[in-house]
């Protein structure tokens, strides 16, 4: 396993020694999934460890290691010495659902397994729910993929695009094209983020904030990154209008890969994406990426215990 995939949801993966098993064997199979979740006590059984497992104290009486039981028909567990009640769905995802946890972590689990996402017409499908329903989940499940702020290391490549113009099958011009500004570390990790403009004071920003100046950073000769060196980054850049695309280590080719996956995914898998939902789909897309070669079901499922709305 590369060291450049210890990000900060897999350092929280490797504190929880079962959760890491779990994502680095590879494998989760329907099959396991079924045995860990066959019903919806097992599903609020499981976010409520996630949440409170380590809880040593009870918040309301103050009683050290006081046990919570589970509250019949109630999605609550209550404190053994005062019935301080904790709901262990509360501010997640799954906050004032109707539809049963069950199919809620079914839809995680497809999530999971579909290398390309899946669409809400899927889910309504498979689920037998309405499709208002499902795009709701869609969305939802969408938020346990949101990037992290995280440092990128080594030597990067910085570089932006445009993704959409394309509208029932006919290309349109550039003005429909919406810009995506990218950071990737080669070899290991990428950040993407739907952006305004490619103009400096929005891209400069964004490689401080992700990038310290002590990396390299490799970009063409597009005008906005030009105050990088005064900035202290040891920077280079790569002049794409001489095709000089590989001159030493210096290209910007692992960026324009990962921008041409990203394209083919939009095209095979949504056909357009309104610029509304674009970062949404930026973000799967990069945690896809970003957890690739391992299984990222036990991790999706444990995050929607971390991710508060
Ligand atoms: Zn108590």
């Amino acid at each position: 396993m590369n060291n450049k995939y210890i990000t900060n949801t897999v350092y929280n993966a490797l504190t929880n020694k079962y959760l890491f098993a779990r994502m680095f064997s590879m494998r989760y199979t329907k099959k396991q999934f079924e045995a860990e979740y066959p019903n919806d006590d097992a599903c609020l059984e499981a976010v409520f460890q996630d949440r409170y497992g380590n809880l040593k104290v009870c918040p309301s009486c103050g009683v050290i290691d006081a046990k919570f039981y589970r509250v019949k028909k109630r999605q609550c567990y209550a404190c053994e010495y005062c019935s301080y009640q904790l709901f262990p769905l509360a501010n997640t995802i799954f906050r004032k659902t109707t539809t049963p946890l069950t199919d809620w972590f079914y839809a995680v689990y497809l999530f999971s397994t579909h290398k390309n996402g899946i669409s809400a017409k899927t889910l309504e499908r498979e689920l037998g729910v309405t499709y208002k329903t499902a795009w709701r989940m869609c969305k939802h499940i969408g938020l346990l993929m949101q990037q992290e702020n995280e440092q990128l290391i080594g030597e990067v490549e910085a570089d932006e695009t445009y993704i959409g113009g394309r509208h029932r099958g006919k290309r349109t011009g550039p003005a429909d094209k919406e810009p995506v500004f990218g950071i990737v570390e080669r070899n290991g990790r990428v950040m993407a983020k739907h952006v305004k403009s490619t103009g400096a004071r929005v891209l400069i920003p964004l490689i401080e904030a992700n990038v310290s100046p002590d990396n390299a950073i490799m970009t063409d000769q597009y005008g906005s990154y030009k105050s990088l060196v005064r900035r202290g980054y040891n920077h280079t850049t790569v002049n794409h209008s001489t095709l000089e695309y590989v001159r030493g280590n210096a290209h910007t080719n692992t960026i324009e890969g990962f921008w041409s996956q990203l394209k083919r995914s939009i095209d095979g898998t949504y056909h357009a994406v309104s610029p509304k939902y674009l970062q949404s789909y930026v973000d799967e897309f990069v945690f896809r990426y970003n957890f690739r070669g391992v299984a990222v079901g036990p991790l999706l499922l444990e995050k929607v215990s971390k991710v508060v709305l």
